[in-house]
């Protein structure tokens, strides 16, 4: 899953505030309360978000990155705001979200926090993903993962100093084990539930049911919802429809070229999603979908159910 060389700009993008702050500041949300400073970091070798929220006393960081280098920058953010690290929560099993977790964390007593469908997956996969992204990513894989070990209940409600964070559990969608934490002020951490027009990985077979999910989880969100993605900038509930067109486009498009030799298969569904995406940052996520999706098409006989 190695991206096509440095894609991403490192830098942290200051995405809700009232406050001031080093990084570069975007519009403040009408939906972001007060009290919130939340701040993006992306990462440099592969673009994939941390949120670093502001709760009083410390900070609290949403997704923990996928490579070494990546984790010290979200490390070195929470360092240059002064303020202790107080949790790292996980919103989902893939390794770009919680692979870094380790360097995130090394020797500071924090924990990692998850439901337990989401550690279940990390720890069934973890090995799977060393033997495979591991030898893709060389010194930027972290040689050591740390697992969750604070286990919530999957709509559990957690206090850190103001800040109250509310997880949301959707089983299966972009992943094995998806949810979404949101705080009280409508701002939602959608981890890949819905990226923001990048390309998506549909490589866990769930695409069908990822799009009942993005019905379900449409009808939770206020008019004013302000949602961070794992990828992309981020935006209000409209991004939603914009996933789930993405996510019907991929499926039709392999649908269509299951006969096709995988060739030719992917040069279609690839020149069907381009428009969707902003950037081909993330094409590598759609490419490597393609024959797990023909895979999961065959078993249903031809059907697009998962
Ligand atoms: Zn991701």
């Amino acid at each position: 899953m190695r991206p096509p060389g440095r894609v991403g700009t490192g830098k942290c993008v200051l995405v809700s505030a009232s406050g001031t702050s080093c990084h570069e500041p975007m519009t403040p949300s009408d939906s972001a309360g007060p009290g919130t400073v939340v701040t993006r970091v992306t990462g440099a070798v592969m673009p994939v978000n941390s949120y670093l929220v502001d709760c009083g006393p410390g900070v609290v960081v949403v997704d923990a990155q996928l490579c070494v280098s990546d984790a010290a920058a979200v490390r070195a953010a929470v360092e240059a705001s002064g303020k202790p690290l107080l949790a790292v929560l996980l919103t989902h099993p893939h390794p770009d979200h919680y692979a870094g977790a380790e360097v995130l964390t090394r020797g500071l007593d924090v924990p990692v926090v998850a439901t337990r469908a989401v550690a279940d997956v990390v720890a069934a996969d973890d090995g799977e993903k060393q033997a495979v992204v591991g030898p893709m990513m060389g010194d930027e894989w972290p040689a050591s993962r740390r697992f969750p070990d604070q286990i919530v209940a999957d709509d559990a409600t957690l206090t850190w100093g103001e800040q109250h964070f509310t997880v949301a559990s959707w089983g299966a969608a972009e992943s094995h084990a998806d949810t979404t934490w949101s705080l009280a002020d409508g701002t939602v951490f959608a981890g890949d539930l819905v990226y923001d027009a990048e390309h998506a990985y549909l490589a866990d077979g769930h695409g069908e049911r990822w799009l009942r999910v993005l019905d379900r989880f449409a009808a939770t969100l206020d008019p004013g919802a302000r949602l961070l993605p794992g990828h992309g900038a981020g935006g209000g509930p409209e991004l939603v429809d914009r996933q789930a067109a993405y996510v019907r486009t991929f499926l039709d498009a392999v649908s269509a070229a299951l006969d096709d030799d995988p060739v030719a298969r992917e040069q279609r569904v690839l020149d069907a999603v381009r428009p969707l995406a902003r950037s081909d940052g993330l094409l590598f996520l759609a490419r490597l979908s393609i024959e797990p999706t023909v895979g999961v098409m065959r078993d249903h006989g031809g059907e697009r159910s998962a």
